[in-house]
């Protein structure tokens, strides 16, 4: 499942190659992706100009002109591919957007996804990410609310905590593993046993796994808007899926343990 890095990576890509291109033509071959009909939207889509791509969470949002947004989340698994005029398209979409100058993108879905078009004035009111927490890489993401919004949830477990969207935007289970090790946390330490040093660990790691994945364009089995997968594969993980090797600080070797509905893998001797 794409998450932070992965789509941080997108919507930098989508910015670069499509601000200032106006839509010519939409095709839904899925209509349940959308929000309305699908003849209103490609009706309520067609001549918008987009003026502006940005992310949070597993959220992708292009600011349409005159006064619209286009939101995409790609679910489990999604390409969303971009295409220049004349360039074969992929064989499966569910989803296709054509600008003017012949240039676009198209979608496939493999699970569900979502590509909804709100009015600006309506944003607040979207009940998919209208609730959405704090990008971990923006700048208001400081230690300091970090640590109120640590406080507001005492009972609990750390795990749950940085998985639940409407805290942080983003993490899944993906990154989570590293975030955890790397702060030497257990995925079910309770947030009223946290030291402030714990809690700073953590604010650190949080910013340095995501921003390290950033920098290998995410992960390796995804792929970015011009169908290129990440370089962030299975040797970069810390103890993330990798369960029977040995921990890269002590040696002891790394546990997969159910947490919840989800696994955690952890270093026994270091997540106490
Ligand atoms: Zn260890």
């Amino acid at each position: 499942m794409p998450e932070l890095p992965e789509i941080t990576v997108i919507a930098s890509q989508m910015r670069r190659e499509l601000c200032g291109k106006t839509v010519a033509e939409a095709e839904s071959r899925q209509p349940k992706n959308l929000n309305m009909p699908v003849a209103q939207f490609v009706e309520t889509v067609k001549g918008k100009i987009v003026r502006e791509v940005t992310s949070k969470g597993k959220w992708i949002f292009l600011k349409l002109e005159p006064s619209f947004f286009l939101l995409i989340n790609l679910g489990m698994y999604g390409e969303l591919l971009y295409y220049v005029n004349g360039q074969k398209l992929p064989e499966r979409y569910q989803f296709k957007l054509r600008f003017s100058d012949g240039s676009g993108f198209t979608i496939f879905f493999s699970w569900f996804g979502y590509v909804h078009l709100v009015a600006e004035k309506d944003l607040k009111k979207h009940r998919l990410t209208a609730n959405l927490g704090a990008n971990p890489l923006s700048n208001d993401f400081c230690f300091e609310r970090f640590k109120n919004w640590l406080s507001s949830k005492k009972k609990t477990k750390i795990k749950n905590f940085l998985l639940d969207q409407k805290n942080i935007a983003g993490i899944g289970n993906v990154y989570v593993q590293d975030i955890l090790f790397q702060s030497r946390l257990h995925p079910n330490r309770e947030i009223s046993t946290l030291s402030q040093k714990e809690k700073q660990d953590l604010y650190n790691a949080i910013k340095d796994v995501l921003n390290l994945s950033i920098q290998h364009g995410g992960l390796a089995y995804e792929k970015d808007f011009y169908g290129q997968n990440g370089k962030f594969d299975g040797t970069k993980f810390l103890v993330g899926y990798k369960e029977g090797k040995p921990c890269p600080v002590c040696g002891t070797i790394i546990e997969k343990i159910k947490t919840r509905s989800t696994s955690s893998y952890i270093c026994p001797s270091c997540q106490r």
